[in-house]
């Protein structure tokens, strides 16, 4: 079982950044998501490339998340994509004619803008692989003028709109693999999107499914916490691409703090490919001790052989004489 940890923090100060991913790395974590915002690589790219060379020695595979982008993912600061707001034209439009502060999928501009700017980065940073936080799904009905020449068919927008949206993210994930054939390309889903995953296993260049099973964060039971991870490491097997757990280490207070190892357990449970988690990610009561403990939980994973068994060279074996 592989573990990944998110990195949330600014890169400006290597020193810090070099300790935080020596401890992370001490976890037995192989990978590290860092999410960019569409604005920010122009203003420090020494410092991006610094820091993602910072992870790469000590050997973290860096997944890049892009934060926000067309508003369509998660991201790590609540900012409105700048893509979207000088481009308002691009936005979904529903059935009534409203603006939702979304870019539409379908919109070749949008999608060239993306495809391009994953492209340079997969291209010109030590990237790993391309991770995809919560996309937005189809949960609105575009009628804006592309989606509504592409599907005449009013009454099957709906449909459309799911089908475009696979499309999409299977160019999207085309790109990274035409940037770099070694890339890995992953999905993190909220569990209200879970319904996706059968879709989503179709697309040949994902690598990694994941679920975000935040069941604190959506005030859900805890037991759910069992059947979402068990959907999500079935519909990978079957699909034979690899699982990924996330646990929710964040946004705890003492009392949520207490259910940690419950959680943690029930994510082992359910024996993902991966586990991942945050490192000091927002709004504990106690983030030290909110660390402190994911550590020692992360302890518990049972560990591949110790890479210098597999990376040291072969000497040739010297046979005893027996007689
Ligand atoms: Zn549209």
């Amino acid at each position: 079982m592989d573990i990944t940890v998110a990195y949330f923090h600014s890169l400006l100060n290597p020193e810090t950044v070099k300790r935080d991913f020596e401890q992370i790395r001490a976890t037995g974590a192989t990978s590290l998501v860092y999410a960019i915002h569409e604005q920010e690589e122009q203003r420090w790219s020494r410092d991006l490339e610094r820091g993602l060379r910072l992870a790469q020695d000590v050997g973290l595979k860096v997944y890049l998340s892009l934060g926000r982008y067309g508003n369509m993912f998660a991201g790590p600061s609540l900012m409105p994509s700048w893509y979207t707001f000088h481009h308002p034209q691009s936005r979904v439009k529903d059935r009534h004619g409203r603006y939702h502060d979304v870019s539409c999928f379908n919109q070749e501009g949008f999608r060239s803008w993306l495809f391009k700017e994953i492209t340079y980065y997969v291209t010109n940073y030590p990237i790993a692989g391309v991770l995809l936080d919560e996309p937005r799904g189809p949960d609105i009905t575009c009628f804006c003028s592309v989606c509504r020449a592409l599907c005449p068919d009013v009454t099957d927008l709906p449909r459309f709109r799911r089908r475009s949206m696979i499309d999409f993210l299977s160019e999207l994930y085309a790109t990274v693999k035409q940037a770099d054939p070694y890339a890995k390309t992953a999905i993190a889903l909220l569990p209200q999107d879970l319904y996706q995953l059968e879709d989503l296993a179709m697309i040949p260049h994902l690598d990694i499914l994941g679920c975000h099973p935040f069941w604190q964060l959506l005030h859900e039971d805890i037991g759910l916490v069992d059947e979402w991870g068990r959907m999500l490491v079935e519909t990978a097997r079957r699909s034979e691409k690899r699982s990924q757990l996330w646990l929710q280490n964040f946004s705890l207070d003492e009392h949520d703090e207490a259910e940690l190892e419950n959680t943690f357990q029930r994510l082992l449970h359910a024996e993902p490919d991966e586990i991942a988690c945050y490192y000091y990610w927002r709004n504990n009561a106690n983030p030290g001790s909110v660390w402190g403990n994911t550590r020692r939980l992360l302890q518990r994973i049972p560990r591949r052989q110790l890479y210098w068994q597999s990376t040291l060279p072969r000497t040739p074996a010297i046979q005893p004489v027996s007689d």
